[in-house]
């Protein structure tokens, strides 16, 4: 089984009984969860490989606004399944691509897109680690 970190974001937090509704859906199990309201130094290290792009600052102010919601997901094929549940990036293309996603229904813009999925195992395994590290007491 596979395992994706997935984040809701703080104008979506209010959608959490839904979106677990569609995670069970898809078969997905949640193995980790937290609420975390993000410091702009820990959204930084976070997002650190958009930091040159000109969104960057404006993804901070966003991801800061509120709590966000940090889930391990698992599941087969846990990273692409996660994914397909939260549309593409910019909501306006999930509307028309995919209508019954996250995205589609609760996201407002290319930034406001209401959740954030791992897109690798690589970045899997750095994004849980970030939200649940390993190291020091449980
Ligand atoms: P992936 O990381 O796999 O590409 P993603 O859909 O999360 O998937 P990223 O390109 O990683 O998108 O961008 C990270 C976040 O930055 C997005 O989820 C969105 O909130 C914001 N973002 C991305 N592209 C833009 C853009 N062109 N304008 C404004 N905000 C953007």
């Amino acid at each position: 089984k596979e395992k994706t970190l997935a984040m809701i974001k703080p104008d979506a937090v209010d959608k959490m009984g839904l979106i677990l509704d569609m995670i069970n859906q898809k078969g997905l199990l949640v193995t980790k969860a937290k609420m975390v309201l993000l410091s702009r130094a820990e959204a930084a290290q976070f997002y650190i490989e958009h930091q040159s792009k000109p969104f960057f600052n404006g993804l901070l102010d966003y991801v800061t606004a509120g709590p966000v919601v940090a889930m391990e997901l698992m599941g087969s094929n846990a990273i692409q399944a996660w994914r397909d549940l939260i549309g593409p990036t910019n909501p306006s293309d999930a509307r028309s691509q995919n209508a019954q996603s996250l995205r589609a229904k609760y996201g407002t813009d290319n930034t406001r897109n209401a959740a954030h999925g791992s897109d690798s195992k690589e970045s899997a395994m750095r994004e849980a680690e970030f939200f649940f590290p390993s190291t020091g007491p449980a």
